[in-house]
């Protein structure tokens, strides 16, 4: 257990921070050998299966990195949460919370039982597939290249830089998309989509194959965890009420159906991606002053290696024990 410290932004403290978690990422690396990278997008296959890698940014400026930082990998599903916020800037939070609700499903990501099953009156949640879809169907635009322009443009918002999208991933993923076709065709069936159904899922492949680092993730989960403004200049790139949404959402639904799971061991708004990625945003907490990071910070993990819900496993067990050891949760 870290303790006793009065100052955490000094040289030394953030040295000794960084040894702490190399040496919980190399023990958490051995963790990768009970995941596997997905494979029904193929081009995700390619990932290095024993990756892994962490970094956290602090509002108090400390920065810790270690494990595999540099690998590249695409957002899927962590793109979610970025087009909701964006579809909320666009098209108003009321009324996209009548187009999708805020329930988990319990249910896989790509479920689509519980559409018909249920004769839910929209899309349960922003998260999974068919709200996703149903959110991405909601941007402004007539193209895919047009509705994705305000997601590239949040992004580069808050990284600095536009980021790429990856076109053999989106390639892979468009022609592999069978069941996102059908979970398309049932919410065109019940009227749930507002664009033409191809043109919404050009754009949800597109927004699933946007290249990140976790830099980026770390990056965005600190802006979160600051109700949308940047610590840096303290400018507002997300409204207030809808970085909120978006944290409770990530809190509730954000690891599918693993999220009451995440929620009580881990305890921080966090969303996954099958390319084996997380985001988390710790929002400011009041805790003992031993504890570091407790004015925020933004966690980006990647573990392409993934257990049965679709969420890094090494990645998902490396959070819980460095929000166990720095008593991160937010309750
Ligand atoms: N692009 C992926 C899909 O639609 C995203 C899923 C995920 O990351 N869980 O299947």
């Amino acid at each position: 257990m870290v303790q006793g410290i009065a100052n955490w932004n000094t040289e030394e403290t953030e040295e000794w921070l960084q040894q702490y978690v190399d040496d919980w990422v190399a023990f958490y690396r051995k963790h990768t050998n009970d995941g596997e990278v997905a494979s029904y997008i193929p081009e995700l296959q390619k990932a290095n299966p024993d990756a892994l890698g962490i970094v956290i940014k602090g509002n108090n400026g400390i920065t810790i990195r270690s494990g595999d930082t540099e690998d590249p990998f695409t957002l899927q599903s962590i793109s979610k949460a970025i087009t909701f916020a964006v579809a909320c800037m666009e098209r108003g939070v009321s009324y996209m919370l009548q187009q999708v609700d805020v329930e988990p499903t319990g249910e896989a990501f790509n479920s689509i039982m519980h559409l018909e099953m249920k004769q839910v009156k929209k899309p349960l949640n922003p998260f999974n597939n068919a709200g996703a879809i149903t959110v991405t169907s909601a941007l402004p635009g007539d193209t895919s290249d047009d509705k994705l322009e305000p997601v590239l443009k949040l992004l580069e918002d808050m990284l600095g830089n536009r980021p790429e999208l990856n076109a053999d991933v989106f390639k892979s993923e468009r022609d592999s998309s069978t069941r996102n076709r059908a979970i398309g065709y049932y919410l065109l069936e019940v009227g749930f989509l507002e664009s033409d159904l191809d043109i919404t899922l050009e754009t949800y492949f597109k927004q699933c194959s946007i290249d990140v680092t976790i830099d980026d993730l770390a990056r965005i989960g600190m802006i979160l965890a600051n109700d949308g403004m940047d610590p840096k200049n303290g400018e507002e790139i997300i409204p207030r009420q809808i970085a909120r949404i978006t944290k409770v959402l990530m809190l509730t639904c954000g690891m599918y159906d693993a999220s009451g799971k995440f929620a009580t061991y881990v305890g921080i708004p966090a969303k996954s991606g099958v390319s084996g990625g997380i985001l988390a945003a710790v929002p400011p907490r009041v805790r003992d002053e031993s504890m570091p990071f407790t004015d925020g910070c933004g966690i980006g993990v990647y573990g392409p290696a993934l257990g049965e819900e679709g969420n890094s496993v090494a990645g998902i067990r490396l959070l819980r024990h460095i929000a166990t050891q720095w008593d991160l949760s937010i309750f």
